[in-house]
């Protein structure tokens, strides 16, 4: 079983609410880290399409926290549809990776260096730290 089978559609947009109001686990590790290193940035910038996670206006770079599930992640097992209202969750995730490909073209075209980091990659603990690592070689290497 999955937490998609467990929680309704109203259980879930209420666990969401919270989860945007306070920052998702992995949105806090991550800042967490930038700051332990010296960076500073914004939060949930609204300017900006998709109100990025963080943004690091100094390197001119955006970075997008994912949760796997509601974004889409391949491959990944968190991203697994529910084995109800299966077309429902198929139709919502799709239309919700458009719109996350639409926003980060619209910021390359505007300069920005866009990064997705997914919500498995830092939650997971033993893949944490080598994410963070290329995170920071992303921020110093960027274009
Ligand atoms: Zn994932």
């Amino acid at each position: 079983m999955t937490i998609s089978d467990i929680y309704s559609i109203d259980k879930r947009s209420d666990i969401m609410s919270k989860v945007r109001q306070e920052g998702t686990k992995a949105e806090i590790l991550i800042r967490r880290f930038l700051f332990s290193h010296g960076f500073r940035y914004r939060k949930n910038d609204k300017r900006y399409p998709g109100k990025p996670d963080i943004v690091l206006p100094k390197y001119r770079m955006i970075i997008f926290v994912h949760g796997c599930f509601w974004h889409g992640h391949v491959n990944c097992k968190a991203a697994e549809l529910p084995k109800t209202n299966t077309d429902f969750w198929k139709k919502k995730i799709s239309e919700n990776i458009a719109r996350d490909q639409k926003n980060i073209e619209t910021l390359r075209k505007e300069g920005w260096n866009v990064i997705t980091i997914w919500q498995c990659e830092i939650e997971i603990k033993n893949k944490r730290k080598a994410r963070l690592d290329l995170l920071l070689e992303e921020i110093i290497n960027r274009r």
